[in-house]
C-alpha cells in the first residue's frame, strides 16, 4: 500500500512555485497577487483562509485578506468584488464560502471576473473544463488529478466511483476522471444521498472518490482489493481531550480500508494541503494570462 501523501507533494509543488516567483522577482517583473475575501467569523473559514494567506507569503506571491463582518449587504460584497475585478494589480481572487444567509452566493460568484476566478467556480470557466478548453479547474478536483500523476496511478480504463455531488468537489471530479488523456479515460460512477445499494457500487471500483463529510462512511467491506481511494472529506470532530477542542478526520474508515488498498491519501495530509497548493497554481497561471492580455 502507498500513501498519496499530500503534505509533501503539496510542499514540492510550493518549491516549484517559489523558483518561478524567485525568478520573476530577479528579472524585476511584478509577481502573482492573490485576494481573499471573508465574510464573517466562521472558525473552519478563517482557519482555511489564514492557510491560503500564509501560502501565499511562503512561496513569495503577494496576498489581501478582505475581511467583512458578518452582518454585510449583498450590495456591499458585490461593490468590493466589482472593485477586485477592475484592481489590475490582483490576478486572482476566491471569496470564502460559505456566505451568511442574506448573500445569495449564486449571485456571488457570477459577479467574479472569470478571468480572476482562480477557484474555477464562475459557470464560464466550469463549461469551459466541462468542454476540455484551457482554465481555472477547482483547486480540490486539481490537487487530486496532480496527486494521481505525480503519483503515475494508472486512470485509463478504470472503474471510478465519486461520492458526493458537490459543484465544488464531486461533480468537477466526475468530470475530469472521465476526460479524454491522463489522469482520466475513467468509466465514472457518480454516486449521491438517493443511490441504491451504494455497497454493490463501490465494491466494483478501481478507484473511489469520497467527497460527502460523514467520518469513517467508506467501511472496508465496501472496498476491493487493491483499489485507490482519494478521501476528500474533513469534519471537525469535537474531543476535550484535544487543546484545539476537536481532532480531524475523513469519510474513510482509514485503519481498516488502507490495509486492502493499494494507494490511500490519508486525512489530515491527503488532499486538503493539495487543495491549497493548486490554488497557488491557478494564480500562477492567472498572472500568465493577464500578461498575455496586456500584450
Ligand atoms: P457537500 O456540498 O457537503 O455535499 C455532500 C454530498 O455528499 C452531496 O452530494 C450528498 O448527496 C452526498 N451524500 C451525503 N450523504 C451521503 C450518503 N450517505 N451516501 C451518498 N452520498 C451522500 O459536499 P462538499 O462541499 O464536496 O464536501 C464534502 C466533504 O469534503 C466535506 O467533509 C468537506 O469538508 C470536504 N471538503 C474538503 C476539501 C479539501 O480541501 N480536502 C475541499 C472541499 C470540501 P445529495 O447531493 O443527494 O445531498
Amino acid at each position: 500500500m502507498t500513501i498519496l501523501d499530500g503534505k509533501k507533494t503539496s510542499n514540492d509543488i510550493k518549491n516549484e512555485i517559489k523558483v518561478e516567483v524567485d525568478k520573476m522577482k530577479a528579472n524585476g517583473e511584478k509577481v502573482p497577487h492573490l485576494a481573499a475575501v471573508i465574510v464573517g467569523n466562521d472558525g473552519a473559514s478563517l482557519t482555511y483562509v489564514g492557510s491560503k494567506v500564509r501560502a501565499c507569503e511562503r512561496v513569495g506571491f503577494e496576498s489581501t485578506l478582505v475581511k467583512m463582518s458578518s452582518t454585510t449587504s449583498e450590495i456591499e460584497l458585490l461593490d468590493k468584488i466589482e472593485e477586485l475585478n477592475q484592481d489590475t494589480d490582483i490576478d486572482g481572487f476566491i471569496v470564502q464560502l460559505p456566505l451568511p444567509p442574506q448573500i445569495d452566493t449564486q449571485k456571488v460568484l457570477l459577479a467574479v471576473d472569470p478571468d480572476k476566478d482562480v477557484d474555477g467556480f464562475h459557470p464560464t470557466n466550469f463549461g469551459k473544463m466541462a468542454l476540455d478548453m484551457s482554465t481555472f479547474i477547482p483547486a480540490t478536483p486539481f490537487g487530486i488529478l496532480e496527486l494521481l500523476e505525480r503519483y503515475d496511478v494508472s486512470t485509463k480504463g478504470k472503474h471510478t466511483v465519486v461520492i458526493g455531488r458537490s459543484h465544488i468537489v464531486g461533480r468537477p471530479m466526475s468530470i475530469l476522471m472521465g476526460r479524454k488523456g491522463f489522469p482520466g479515460n475513467s468509466t465514472v460512477t457518480l454516486t449521491h444521498s438517493h443511490t441504491k445499494n451504494i455497497t454493490q457500487i463501490t465494491s466494483q471500483a478501481d478507484i473511489i472518490i469520497t467527497a460527502l463529510g460523514v467520518p469513517g462512511f467508506l467501511k472496508a467491506e465496501m472496498v476491493k482489493d487493491d483499489a485507490v481511494i482519494i478521501d476528500v472529506g474533513i469534519t471537525r470532530v469535537p474531543d476535550e481531550a484535544r487543546e484545539r477542542g476537536y481532532y480531524i478526520t475523513g469519510d474513510v474508515d482509514y485503519d481498516a480500508v488502507s490495509k486492502k488498498a493499494s494507494y490511500i491519501t490519508p486525512v489530515p495530509g491527503g488532499v486538503g494541503p493539495m487543495t491549497i497548493a493548486m490554488l497557488l497554481k491557478n494564480t500562477l497561471l492567472a498572472r500568465e494570462r493577464h500578461r498575455a492580455m496586456r500584450k
